[in-house]
């Protein structure tokens, strides 16, 4: 990972390469940032910084031989920890050594992902991960010893907040008294659950989210998704890398995700995250806002055929089929019809260059009412 490959962010970026440039690099870091964001992508390319052989103004080479080894995560003197669960594969006290040919695998697309992605993709199925005792003894056997062939050893050490007592203080130790030229990058996702000796034992550098501008930019540049789709997902991911490029996957249409999304919103009756969407369409075009509402009709058409299969007028399948069904099962017919008749009156009114966002809010509030009314 080079920095050149996160978008955005560069304030953090500057700090971290000025550190490396004046000869400033603090013995332990702990990058904080919520799911989906930088955190990780930022350790490793500050780890491939900090051992560059021929570092540049504002990035790694890309070219020495250190960067080629970290960025196929096979450097001797890059270590990397992260939880692990009992697997099929590995049965009986399990470490990270164990897991670094998936590690390697898992990080190629997935460094915005959370923990469950990366059980799954081990598949430690129900049991819990964590960061055993003998993992940290482990880490200290490791880190005791002189550098191979860099400058600095870099120990990564993904989601902290998932060593149990007993590992934390183990590596508490070595954390206060560490080996010279030794640097530890905890990567957390969730500060509150760290023990508090470790958050004073460690400088700590806060990873923003992206944001909506940010993760546009990633969909439209290196996913290649289409500009108006990618404004939808953005706003739909909420500052999460990993959930928007999700998202850009999924083969439904844009207009099934938003009236689907809106309607499970208008069920909890969540009123902050209505207005926020009412916002967002009113930010779309007449076009697009009348397509929303139009797919909605025909959606609620469909989930009120969908009790009466027989007759084969479902024209849906896959999600917006199931979502059909489940719509049909929580609204009486006579709901449906109220639901019905609120989406058409919002087109008549859009139609006649009503204000998108007061028809949109009133409109949500009316569904809500209808949903909550017995
Ligand atoms: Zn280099």
């Amino acid at each position: 990972m080079f920095f050149r490959e996160i978008t955005g962010l560069e304030d953090i970026k500057h700090t971290l390469i000025g550190a490396v440039q004046k000869g400033q690099i603090a013995h332990a870091q702990l990058f904080f940032g919520n799911e989906g964001s930088a955190s990780l992508a930022m350790a490793l390319a500050y780890a491939t910084y900090i051992n560059c052989e021929n570092e540049q103004e504002d990035d790694a080479c890309g070219q020495c031989a250190a960067c080629r080894k970290i960025n196929k995560l096979i450097h001797p003197d890059v270590h990397f920890v992260f939880p692990v669960a009992a697997t099929k594969k590995v049965s009986k006290d399990p470490l990270s050594e164990n897991f670094l040919p998936e590690w390697r695998t898992f990080l190629k697309d997935h460094v915005y992902a959370p923990l469950s992605d990366w059980c799954n993709f081990i598949a430690t199925e129900n049991r819990q991960p964590n960061i055993s005792a003998e993992e940290s003894r482990s880490i200290i056997r490791k880190l005791s010893l002189k550098a191979y062939e860099a400058e600095y050893k870099v120990l990564i050490l993904w989601l902290p907040e998932l060593l149990n007592n007993s590992s934390a203080n183990a590596l508490l130790k070595i954390l206060e008294e560490p080996p010279p030229k030794t640097v530890f990058l905890l990567v957390s996702q969730n500060i509150d659950k760290l023990l508090t000796t470790i958050l004073s034992r460690t400088q700590l550098i806060k990873i923003r989210a992206f944001n909506n501008q940010e993760i546009w930019q990633v969909l439209v540049d290196n996913a290649g998704v289409e500009a108006k789709r990618a404004a939808q997902i953005a706003y739909l991911s909420d500052g999460n890398l990993q959930e928007a490029l999700r998202l850009s996957k999924e083969a439904v249409n844009d207009n099934h995700v938003l009236f689907r999304d809106w309607m499970r919103f208008c069920f909890k009756a969540n009123f902050t995250e209505l207005v926020a969407y009412t916002e967002m369409f009113a930010k779309m075009s007449k076009e697009g806002q009348k397509s929303l509402l139009l797919y909605g009709l025909e959606m609620l058409r469909e989930a009120l055929v969908s009790p009466y299969k027989e007759a084969r007028l479902v024209r849906l399948e896959g999600e917006e089929l199931t979502f059909a069904e489940g719509f049909s099962k929580v609204l009486t017919q006579a709901k449906a019809e109220s639901l019905y008749n609120q989406l058409n009156e919002a087109c008549f009114h859009l139609e006649r260059n009503g204000s998108a966002k007061i028809i949109f809010l009133d409109t949500s509030l009316a569904i809500a009412g209808i949903i909550k009314s017995v």
